[in-house]
Order: structure tokens, then sequence, then C-alpha cells
């Protein structure tokens, strides 16, 4: 096992991350300095993660927001993970368009929790037309460290037993574990004494979906059910969204991928890539298994999202491209997927490089690549100008280029 790092709790950090961007103009990255040359490995290492806002911090920011807003900005507990931390929404606007986003589903990819932190200081500090239009036109509701058992293990998966499962859901007694159940080692990470689940694999497109013992253990091109604590509160917060605004309009989920992927036209190495939801359109054609979601999959909106958000990264100096995206490609369980079928548009970002594989490294280049992509997009849902973007545009968009070794591991574990 990765030996776990001690993370001091200082303030330091957080100063850092959170003072780095002017706070009352849209979050204005520099210019990014080049990438340093050389290293680069998908090999698990011991890294330091200091600077990147562990759960002890994120929660005082949170209440240090929520107060300097001066009511713009709602933190709300809306529930606990299988651990028992809290899991928090925190609410900035008021608009008709809903506008979702978590960070940390996967504990060991981290960049886009400061991001959120960034995004709610800016629209709840400032008085910018910009800020002013998005709070008019969007609710805002970001879902920081949606995964925190994970987050604070610094590892993709939560902390969960199958045992602890079958407790909650009896009818799964006698049942082998769902195919997302990590006992094993991955990514450095011991799971043996200490299993848990990837919880972007947990979710359903029927939202009152129960598990029945014949959907276990389930496969990747089948949807997932709801088996933990952390997936069921961001259900309940979509379906608590929707009952209230009508719709969920957009879901983001931030993300980290292999540290070594290069956009392939100028073959750099990428900063961000982006994609929409992985479902194979012949599903959508008559007799095909998605024929029930063919009127409500929100497929070309989210890739007006995608195109939107990669604008936003390459303006401000960025490197973004697509994320490898197979025709074949079938992940119902994803939430991204399970909310795209049910008509939200849903972009994935994908950070180059986890915690095992960068530690901290490229941090603030990475968070401000991710804020700069999060602000355009809030931008052009809020004027409504990304309904005029051409969805098609998306495949002359660089793509990712990855060697074979990095192709291989990312076909075996989907890693994503
Ligand atoms: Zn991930």
């Amino acid at each position: 096992m990765r030996p776990r790092r001690t993370v001091p709790l200082l303030l330091v950090p957080l100063a850092l991350a959170l003072t780095a961007p002017p706070a009352l103009a849209a979050p204005a990255p520099a210019r990014p300095a080049a990438p340093p040359p050389g290293e680069c490995s998908d090999e698990p290492r011991d890294l330091p993660i200091w600077r990147f806002v562990d759960y002890r911090e994120m929660r005082r920011e949170l209440t240090r927001i929520e107060r300097a807003s001066r009511g713009r900005v709602d933190v709300d507990v809306v529930g606990r993970s299988n651990r028992g931390r809290a899991i928090h929404t925190a609410t900035v606007g008021h608009g008709p368009k809903v506008f979702l986003v978590t960070s940390e589903i996967h504990g060991n990819e981290k960049t886009g929790t400061t991001a959120l932190l960034r995004i709610l200081k800016w629209l709840g500090t400032s008085d910018s037309p910009e800020a002013r239009r998005v709070r008019r036109e969007i609710t805002f509701v970001a879902v920081p460290k949606i995964n925190p058992d994970g987050a604070e293990l610094d590892r993709r998966g939560n902390d969960n037993a199958w045992a602890e499962v079958q407790k909650d859901f009896p009818q799964l007694a006698g049942r082998p574990p769902a195919w997302n159940y990590l006992d094993g080692r991955l990514q450095g990470d011991d799971y043996t004494k200490r299993p848990g689940f990837d919880l972007n694999r947990d979710f359903n497109p029927d939202l009152d979906y129960r598990p029945k013992a014949e959907d276990v253990p389930g496969s990747p091109d089948r949807p997932g059910w709801f088996l933990n604590p952390e997936s069921q509160v961001l259900r309940d917060v979509y379906k608590r969204l929707r009952a209230r605004k009508g719709k969920v309009d957009v879901y983001v989920d931030l993300h980290h991928q292999g540290a070594c992927v290069r956009e392939d036209v100028k073959n750099r190495l990428l900063d961000v890539a982006v994609d929409y939801p992985p479902l194979p359109d012949k599903f959508f054609e008559p007799g095909g298994k998605y024929v029930p979601y063919a009127r409500t999959y929100a497929k070309t909106y989210s890739k007006q999202l995608a195109i939107s958000a990669f604008r936003g990264i390459e303006d401000r100096g960025y490197i973004g491209a697509r994320y490898p995206h197979a025709p074949t490609r079938d992940l119902p369980g994803q939430a991204r997927s399970s909310m795209a079928l049910i008509g939200t548009g849903t972009v994935l970002f994908e950070v180059r490089g986890q915690t095992q594989t960068m530690g901290h490294r490229q941090a603030e280049r990475f968070t401000r690549a991710v804020t700069a992509g999060l602000v355009r997009m809030l931008g052009d849902v809020s004027t409504g100008r990304v309904r005029t973007i051409d969805p098609d545009s998306f495949e002359s968009l660089p793509g990712t280029r990855e060697d074979a070794a990095a192709r291989a591991f990312r076909h075996e574990h989907d890693l994503e």
C-alpha cells in the first residue's frame, strides 16, 4: 500500500490556493508556465499532496465563503458518507437553469474541489456584470468532495465493504459483490483490508431504482444500483433540484486521468480533456436498450457544453483536448451517463495525472485550467450562447494521444 501521506493542516496551502486568482473578477488565470519537460509516468508513487484542500480545510473554506457572501452562497449538509463525513452542497444564484458540479467522486482526483471553491467565492462576492448575470440565469450547485472518505484516504474508491452493503440491502444476501467493488490492489492502494467501490459506476437513470438480487454483480455496460451512501446522496440532490426547478440543465463531473496523455495536433502534454457521455448511438435505434431514453438523451447539448468548456480552457492558454471516445464505449452506470439519459447535458473533465502519478505537481496550473473551462460554461449557459455552438464541431477539436501502454492500461481498468 502506498504509505498514507500526512497532510499538514496549515492555512498556508489554502490561502495560496484561494487567493491566487482575483476574487472579484471571473477567476482570471495568469499565463501558465510551460509544463516541465521530461519525467512522466503512470507508475504509482508516494507523492506530496499538501497543495490540495483536505476535507477539514474545505469545510472551513465553505463556511468562510458562505459568511463573506452575505447570503448569496448557501451551504447545506445533504447527507453523510459511509464513514459518517458530512457531504455538502454550496448553492449560489437563483436562475431557472440548474448547473450541478461534483468533484472528487474519485478521491485521488483533486483539482476540482479547489476550482469549485474559487468559483463559489467569485459568484458569492463579485458584483461584476458577468457574476450578476450568472446568478440571475443560473442556480449553481457545487458538491465538492462527493466521496470524502476516498478523498481523505487519497484513493479512487470509497470506504465500504460488501457486507455493509448487504446489511443495507438484505435482498443481496448470498450475492457476489458488484463488479465495481475494489478489494485488491489498485493504483498503488491496498483495498484488501479496507475495501470500497468505484462510485462512478453506481448510478442508474431510473432514480427510483431499488437494488435487485438478479442485477448484481452486473457489468460495465449495465446501469448501477445506488448501493453506496455517497451515490444515494447525489441522486437525492438531483431529485430535489428536479422537483424544485423542473430539471437539472447541466451536470459536470470533475476527474483526473493518465499522467502522460497528449493532444494529438502538436503532441503537447495536455491539461484537461473533455467528453460527452459514453453511450453508443446504435442502442438508441429501434430495438436498442436505450430506446426508452431516445427522446430525453441530451447528447447534442452535452457536446455543445463540452465545446464551450474546451474553448474556455484554450482561450486562457491551457491545453485542451477531446477525451478518448470509442463509439462502442458503453458506461451507463457513470453519473454523467445516467443523468444525460434523462435530459441533463453532461460533461466530463479529465485533468492529466492523478495523485499517485503527479502528486500535487502542476496543481495550480490544472486548477486554473478547470476553473477557466467551468467559468466559460457558466457564461455560455447564462447567455444562451451554448445553444448556438455547432455540436458536430466537437469531432474537429484536438483528440488525445496515448502511448500503447497507457491505452492498454485505460482499457483494462477503465480508470478515468
Ligand atoms: Zn475519475
